[in-house]
């Protein structure tokens, strides 16, 4: 594999890229289930959040796998530094450079704001995009990836992509970088994608991409069968127009409920990136249920996560069992 400096977008990587940064995370998902849950891998490495927009799940993730992994941690978030003094970009990735940061984790309002800070010039350690605006977030596509793998192949499953599997992305794909994201991860890895949205939550150039387009959710649940269905929160933050009448009858019409899943094969993973609007795009029924990957996903976030870190910064698959 050759070596990656940055992950910007999912389709930074290709196939085999892809299998063996979920091949790493499958032992990574090992060493978090020791008693011991750390590697000396990136002791000595600095590696900084850099976070302009909230995030729960994905900064704690990242902090979490940077610990595991023994590399020094700071936490930068816009609020509460000299970014809301004014401070730009430029000016803050310069400092970070200035303290031998040797990553840089951004997550930024800003679509495109981690490619420019790779390429700028200001920074000279690996960036690592944790979700740019509506553009990409990597990171999450590779975690879900891994979820419905484990789920469905079982853990351990090295070498093996996602063939054959048909997933459903619903919901929100306008504003949705975990959409993107996901769209290029799973075809990569051979899965058939599925986009279901009102035609008003579907970018301009949406037939372009790499997948079938449905309107109509539950003649979509019918006819694909999926093997798993990503709901995709509404992105109200994002949302400069009236995109649909009101969300009752959002989630009446596209929200994930008891009378969907029961469209469903018994088997299929629910999934959804977190936060969720609960009562929205998915009830309380669906959510909780046996085929909700909601926890998981999150769990394997760190897995993952470590995975790519890792597979950045050390560069050598030496360590692994220290
Ligand atoms: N947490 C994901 C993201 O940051 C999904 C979402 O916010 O809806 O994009």
């Amino acid at each position: 594999m050759s070596q990656l400096k940055h992950l910007l977008s999912a389709g930074d990587l290709d196939r085999e890229a892809a299998i063996g940064i979920l091949d790493i995370a499958e032992e990574m998902a090992d060493v978090n289930n020791r008693d011991i849950k750390k590697l000396p891998t990136l002791r000595g490495k600095t590696v900084v959040n850099l976070f302009f927009e909230d995030s729960t799940r994905t900064r704690i993730s990242f902090e979490l796998a940077e610990k595991r992994l023994s590399a020094d941690v700071i936490n930068f978030s816009a609020k509460g530094s000299s970014v809301s003094k004014g401070e730009s970009l430029k000016d803050t990735a310069q400092t970070l450079e200035a303290m031998g940061a040797d990553a840089v984790v951004i997550r930024h309002h800003a679509s495109g704001a981690a490619n420019v800070l790779a390429h700028s010039g200001w920074i000279q350690g690996s960036i690592i995009n944790a979700g740019d605006g509506t553009h990409e977030h990597p990171t999450q596509a590779l975690l879900d990836a891994f979820t419905i793998r484990r789920r469905i192949h079982g853990s351990g499953s090295n070498g093996k992509d996602l063939s054959g599997l048909k997933v459903a992305i619903v919901g929100d794909v306008l504003h949705s970088r975990v959409a993107r994201s996901n769209l290029l991860l799973l075809n990569t890895l051979g899965a058939e994608v599925h986009l279901v949205a009102p035609p008003t939550l579907f970018p301009a150039d949406a037939s372009k991409w790499q997948a079938e387009l449905h309107f109509n959710l539950d003649a979509a649940l019918n006819d694909v069968k999926p093997d798993a269905v990503m709901m995709l929160r509404v992105q109200a933050e994002r949302m400069n127009a009236s995109y649909f009448p009101s969300e009752r009858e959002y989630s009446r019409i596209w929200g994930m409920n008891a009378d969907r899943l029961a469209l469903l094969k018994p088997d299929t993973l629910i999934m959804h990136p977190g936060p969720m609007n609960r009562g929205l795009e998915i009830t309380a029924a669906a959510a909780d249920s046996k085929n909700s990957t909601v926890l998981e996903q999150v769990a394997n976030g760190v897995s993952v996560r470590m995975a790519v870190l890792y597979q950045l910064l050390s560069g050598e698959r030496a360590n692994i069992d220290a």
